[in-house]
């Protein structure tokens, strides 16, 4: 009998089955899809030579995650490569604020009167970083604060809604930069805790930056996966799991579901029915026959940029996409551009680029056409420089992943109290109705994104009764 099986080879899967195998217990993993990786993979998904992430492309929370840091992966080929800047979020006169690596520059791209303000806001939690973002990432109760007086005024600032945050700003750029940044993760701006997650993406582009990895994202999860099998564990791909029954013997199961998956699988019936999911993403992946034309300079060498005119377009085209059920006509993009740093994703001279933004809920229609003239009042040109295009909104995002219900590519509303405690309200968010299942994707704290804490929360509950037992 194994100690352990874990379901679904994404991040928190596979962070999971490295924690577990690293404390010597036996782990194996099962893949529904024919590679690991769930949200970072990379795929030829236009042209030959082309090699697109489909789903994660940016790593702010990767680079800082506490998780990986403490494991090898380095070791197994993965390279962490730096854009110029971080971030740019450009504006339509050619003008753009600016997160750099540098508190200074980015301070100076907010203009004279807000300055100050982001300094102020961002410079005390700088030298406590790397304790604050465990502390942040353990939430809730799976551990004790470190640092507690750090994290309670981070929670000061951070617990309110971000609209109330903004309104230190006087002026447009610092505005929609932060609006931005709470967009990253698909949330209400005005929803209760959203001024945490500015902060996290501003203070982790100062700590770390927010590199891609050399050869895309699957780099992260082959690094993962090598590890696990190097420490004894094995991976089954190809293998999707539909009842506990098609799983071998084993002392606890581990899965990197949604919450509705494994409730249909281990037979939980209603036991996440107050589960809320949120809006969807349409996301295209670009191949293109030279760098996006951006008018501003500094959105030429970010890794990522930001595309929303001001702090109230965004606003408006967040609240259409989650709140009126209707697709935005300038949606808010978060667009990422791997080849200006890694010319290994496309042939000599070409580039890949990456551009997503938010629907409703399940939503069928096709925002292609909405997305490029938005594209193309901050980049004019850019639909000549388009060779191929994959487009994929919520049936098809959900197709890829079964985990991306109806679209929400962060598996499960990121607003209100589900935003912190999720996938219920409970001090034991990894653990299910059944003693030996548990629950590790980004549906349980700290949710979303590419950063396998979840996994790692989730194996030191198995871990812990494991052990008991
Ligand atoms: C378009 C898009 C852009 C994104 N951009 C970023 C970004 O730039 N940076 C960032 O940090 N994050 C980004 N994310 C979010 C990030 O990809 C996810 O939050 C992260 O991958 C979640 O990890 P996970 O391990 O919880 O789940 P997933 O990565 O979703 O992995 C779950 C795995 O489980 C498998 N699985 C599900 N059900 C079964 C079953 N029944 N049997 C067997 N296997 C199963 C799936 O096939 C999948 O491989 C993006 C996501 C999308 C879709």
């Amino acid at each position: 009998m194994l100690d352990a099986v874990v379901v679904g080879a994404g991040p928190n899967g596979l962070t999971a089955a490295v924690e577990l195998a690293r404390r010597g217990f036996s782990v194996a993993v099962f893949e529904a899809r024919g590679t690991v990786g769930g949200g970072s993979r990379t795929e030829e998904l236009t042209l030959p030579g082309f090699r697109h992430d489909p789903c994660a492309a940016a790593h702010p929370l990767a680079i800082n995650s506490p998780a990986f840091r403490a494991l090898p992966l380095e070791r197994y080929g993965l390279e962490w490569l730096h854009a110029e800047l971080p971030m740019a979020h450009p504006f339509p006169d050619g003008t753009a604020a600016v997160l750099s690596r540098s508190v200074g520059e980015t301070a100076a791209s907010l203009g004279p009167r807000d300055a100050g303000t982001y300094r102020r806001l961002v410079e005390p939690f700088l030298p406590k970083w790397d304790t604050l973002v465990r502390d942040f990432m353990s939430l809730p109760l799976t551990a004790l604060p470190r640092d507690p007086v750090t994290l309670a005024r981070f929670g000061l600032v951070g617990l309110p809604p971000s609209t109330l945050l903004m309104r230190r700003f006087r002026d447009e750029p610092a505005k929609a930069l932060f609006a931005g940044l709470v967009a990253h993760v698909m949330a209400p701006l005005g929803g209760f805790a959203t001024g945490a997650i500015g902060l996290v993406f501003a203070l982790s582009a100062h700590a770390r930056g927010w590199p891609v990895p050399r050869g895309g994202s699957q780099a992260i999860s082959d690094a993962l996966a090598a590890h696990l099998r190097d420490l004894g564990g094995s991976v089954h791909t190809d293998y999707e799991v539909k009842r506990l029954d098609d799983l071998p013997p084993a002392r606890a199961y581990v899965f990197d579901t949604s919450p509705t998956a494994l409730a249909r699988i281990a037979g939980f019936g209603d036991h996440y029915a107050g589960y809320r999911y949120g809006p969807g993403a349409f996301k295209i992946d670009y191949a293109l026959d030279g760098p996006v034309p951006w008018t501003a300079k500094e959105a030429r060498v970010a890794g990522t940029v930001q595309v929303g005119a001001n702090r109230a377009e965004i606003g408006t085209a967040l609240r259409a996409a989650s709140r009126e059920g209707r697709a935005p006509d300038k949606p808010f993009m978060i667009t990422v551009q791997p080849s200006v740093v890694d010319p290994t994703r496309a042939p000599a001279g070409k580039h890949v680029f990456w551009a997503y933004g938010h629907v409703p809920h399940g939503w069928t229609g096709d925002l292609t056409d909405a997305i490029e003239r938005q594209l193309e009042r901050f980049a004019p040109g850019f639909r000549d420089r388009v060779l191929a295009r994959a487009t994929a909104g919520p049936p098809e995002l959900a197709a890829r992943n079964a985990n991306y219900v109806g679209g929400d590519i962060a598996s499960g509303a990121v607003s209100g109290l589900q935003l912190l405690l999720r996938p219920k309200l409970t001090l034991f968010p990894y653990h299910t109705p059944h003693p030996a299942v548990f629950i590790c994707s980004s549906a349980t704290p700290p949710g979303p994104g590419v950063h396998g804490m979840s996994g790692h929360n989730a194996a030191k509950a198995v871990w812990k009764r494991l052990r008991q037992t």
